[in-house]
């Protein structure tokens, strides 16, 4: 049991021992070795790659298209109508966001994002996928559970209020349009970009108030 009483999440529990991971790094520093030996990349294009991973794309991104299209309804409704042009407008876009589709959420409706062949993520707003996403226990049960896998992450989703599953793909990325805090209306664009998570715009957790 976790400090706050609460059952383990089993999608966060470490999946690979101390040992694995120090081969797994031994393997990966074996292949860029490899790589830039033969002068297939540079040492600088790899530094450069998980520099803009690091810093430039990741989900501050998303978070800047959700807190923007809660703060204006025109963009908003564009986002929901085509995703990749309106997320285009704040100047995301390329390799794996290509074909955005914003799904809303609503006091009605839950949506929650999954690829369940693989891995696909919306790399331009969320950058690269959390472990757990690729973990083929998220993957088969969310489709045939929602509920409960949602209640694993500390989610509980009323009865009453729909959840769809999204399937993404090669071709079609999903980002979930979380509902706003409940004091929304008291803060600028800027703070409430802030508070929107990887996780809520995978749609496993909601926005906490500010
Ligand atoms: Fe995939």
């Amino acid at each position: 049991m976790s400090t706050h009483d609460a059952p383990p999440n089993p999608y966060l529990a470490p999946r690979r021992t101390a040992d694995e991971s120090r081969e797994l790094e031994a393997r990966v520093a074996k292949l860029e070795r490899a790589l830039t030996d033969r002068g297939i990349v540079t040492r600088e294009t790899l530094d450069r790659v998980v520099d803009l991973y690091e810093h430039d794309i990741g989900p501050m991104n998303g978070a800047r298209v959700v807190a923007h299209a809660w703060c204006d309804p025109e963009f908003r409704a564009r986002l929901l109508d085509d995703a990749t042009a309106a997320i285009a407008e704040l100047g995301y876009s390329g390799l794996q966001g290509e074909h955005m589709v914003a799904v809303e959420n609503t006091s009605d409706v839950h949506n929650v994002v999954v690829c369940t062949l693989c891995s696909c993520y919306p790399w331009p707003v969320l950058g690269l996928p959390p472990t757990w996403y690729k973990s083929p226990a998220y993957r088969s049960r969310v489709v045939i559970d929602p509920r409960g896998v949602l209640a694993d992450f500390g989610l509980t989703i009323p009865d009453d209020v729909e959840i769809r599953v999204w399937d993404s793909s090669a071709e079609i990325r999903y980002l979930v349009l979380p509902e706003p805090p409940a004091n929304a209306d008291s803060m600028d664009e800027e703070a409430l970009a802030a508070l929107v998570t990887r996780d809520a715009m995978i749609g496993v957790a909601k926005v906490a108030a500010g």
